[in-house]
């Protein structure tokens, strides 16, 4: 027999519902669970009832899933939203999504949910007054996290969530609050994991609920709905909404703020008047024109292009406010040294850039190196961070050597889980990664870490770095990021030229496309020849092992016309010696075959 309890609870006054819950729980757990709901109908804030139902049965041994991820999509408007919504479940199939929402005009009086066919829309449930009801599941850690009021909501709605994406046959949920007063939903897959759009219906709508989409054969739907009816579930590490973390990395940032405030030390960026006598430049001779800035940043050297530049720069990432610096080196070793210090705890991927390895090394802080992308190393070192004062979890986006990918949605919902700063380097995905080259959380669908370091020397074809965040962090980052306040600003020229080729990103999205296009084009060329690798960026690496081999290999290339730098020990680990083959838009479909052929030529050759 199993050893599983579970409880549910409802709540009413006059035959109206007012409340209800359910948990799966031991034996031992069950008095104090039962304890907790009657508490929880009792106290709610829609008023006390006059029935609570609580009903407490054994259940066969719960199933144990794994969360679905969660990422929260903020937009500006329901339509936004349910085109954002009908791009993420077009990667499922799901062409007829405006279709599917209209449905929602009949979910609102169903107890439970609607349950569609996918392509034909037609409604499966036997009983349609009532719809499909998903029942018998728990968050595993629940009693750990209820809030204030007992109930976690989001909570909830994602362990529904999972399981419904665990139901054999369906392949994607739409839901949207039936509450006229809240616009948020989600679109759940088992690929996309848990999307929260935060809005989906306009204000004052009552309209919405639940639809599952199924695919699959007719006479297996009976088998869905008791999955989603009758088997126990319990939902392991379901995450914590950021909504509900408090945010007390934020708190010190505002703290520190306000005492270099009330001690009139605040700095802040100005121009120059054009007007004004300029007793402050470092120009002793009077040459600089437009090709020098004068000065720092803080003392004569804003000019209107650097203001111009950050402006345009957040637009295109899509955040609060941005942050020029002269270099991308610069940029990180400023942000790292300004969030962290002794007592801090700074998260690093073994594989990060010599600059972010730099800015760990001056801040003076505990640096904990976590194994390549490797989420749950990551994680498990977090925890153990608790009694740091700031932490700060940083990543290439696109990693330099290798050319992969960070998992940028899960890395995110751990750096909030621990209330830590997250701080992505774009430098190769900027230009790069999502349709238009925006980055990560253009490809991924989701949102921005706290920081995104890049640098406008690589796509953006100029020189400099940048900080793209929030205004708060700018403000920050102009009173503590040494690299900033104590290093003269690059020259409006610079400048003017990185907004030049902004412009032409922005306007030949094309462009990326192009690229994409073209290293797809060569992994397949290499392919024919013999030689497997694999890019999800700009960043072909052909690695060889031995140092010296990757250099001759290297050198043999540029005696046949290719440039093909050999990265070697201490780029790479020793014995990870490579080609680093790095493409771009101009290359031609010809040349693009020509030197694979090269490549794979001179690999083919045996050392002296
Ligand atoms: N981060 C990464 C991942 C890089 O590859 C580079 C450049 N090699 C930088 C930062 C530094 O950028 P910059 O060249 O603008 O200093």
């Amino acid at each position: 027999m199993s050893d599983f309890f579970s409880l549910k609870m409802r709540a009413s006054r006059d035959g109206r519902h007012i409340s209800g819950a359910e948990k799966i729980v031991p034996p031992a757990a069950v008095v104090k669970t039962a304890a907790t709901l009657a508490e929880r109908a009792l106290g709610h804030p829609k008023g006390a009832p006059d029935f609570i139902n609580l009903k407490i049965e054994r259940t066969a041994d719960p199933v144990r899933l794994e969360s679905l991820p969660v990422t929260t999509h903020r937009v500006a408007t329901p339509e936004e939203g349910r085109a954002l919504a009908a791009q993420l479940l077009k990667g499922v199939g799901i062409a007829n999504i405006d279709a599917i929402m209209a449905r929602f005009a009949e979910t609102h009086s169903l107890r439970g949910a609607m349950l569609l066919d996918a392509d034909t829309l037609e409604r499966l449930e036997p009983d349609k007054e009532r719809g499909v009801r998903a029942t018998y599941m728990d968050d595993a850690e629940s009693l750990a996290k209820a809030s204030a009021s007992g109930k976690n909501h989001y909570a909830e709605a994602i362990v529904l969530a999972t399981k419904v994406q665990h139901a054999p046959g369906i392949i994607a949920e739409i839901c949207v609050s039936d509450d006229p007063d809240y616009a948020t939903g989600y679109v759940a897959t088992r690929d996309l994991g848990y999307r929260r759009i935060t809005m989906l219906k306009h204000k004052g709508d009552p309209n919405g609920g639940r639809i599952f989409l199924y695919r699959g054969r007719r006479e297996d739907v009976a088998r869905t709905i008791d999955f989603l009816e009758h088997t126990p579930v319990v939902v392991e590490h379901v995450p914590v909404l950021t909504d509900e973390i408090p945010e007390r990395r934020f708190e010190l940032i505002k703290a520190e703020l306000a005492e270099i405030e009330a001690n009139g030390l605040t700095r802040r960026l100005r121009l120059v008047p054009p007007e004004a006598l300029v007793l402050s430049s470092n120009d002793y001779l009077g040459l600089a024109g437009r090709s020098g800035s004068t000065g720092s940043r803080l003392t004569t050297g804003t000019h209107p292009e650097h203001l111009e530049l950050e402006r345009r720069l957040a637009t295109f990432k899509g955040t609060e406010a941005a942050l020029f610096f002269a270099t991308g080196y610069m940029a990180n070793v400023g942000v790292i040294t300004a969030l962290a210090k002794k007592g801090d705890a700074i998260l690093s991927d073994e594989l990060n850039h010599a600059s972010i390895i730099d800015g760990c090394r001056l801040s003076g802080a505990d640096v904990i190196v976590y194994r390549h992308l490797d989420m749950d190393d990551l994680e498990r070192k977090l925890a153990a961070c608790r009694e740091h004062r700031r932490r700060l979890v940083v990543s290439d986006g696109v990693f330099s050597m290798d050319g992969d990918l960070l998992n940028l949605p899960r890395f995110l919902e751990i750096c909030r889980r621990h209330d830590a700063f997250s701080i992505v380097d774009e430098a190769h995905a900027t230009g790069v990664i999502g349709k238009t080259g925006r980055g990560l959380f253009e490809h991924f669908h989701c949102d921005h870490p706290d920081l995104t370091v890049a640098t406008l020397s690589k796509s953006i074809g100029s020189e400099g770095g940048f900080v793209c965040t929030s205004q708060l962090l700018v403000d920050y980052l102009v009173n503590r990021a040494r690299s900033f306040i104590f290093s003269t600003a690059p020259s409006p020229e610079t400048a003017a030229s990185a907004l030049d080729h902004l412009d032409r990103l922005e306007n030949e999205p094309e462009l990326v496309e192009k690229l994409r296009a073209n290293v797809s084009f060569f992994l397949s060329e290499l392919y024919r020849h013999g030689v497997e690798t694999a890019s999800e960026s700009a960043i072909v690496p052909i690695v060889i092992g031995d140092e010296r081999r990757a250099t001759e290999v290297s050198e043999r290339l540029l005696s046949r016309g290719f440039v093909v730098n050999a990265i070697r020990y201490p780029t790479v680990p020793k014995g990870k010696a490579r080609l680093r083959v790095a493409l771009n838009a101009s290359l031609t479909r010809e040349e693009l075959s020509r030197a694979a052929e090269a490549i794979a030529e001179c690999l083919s050759v045996r050392s002296a």
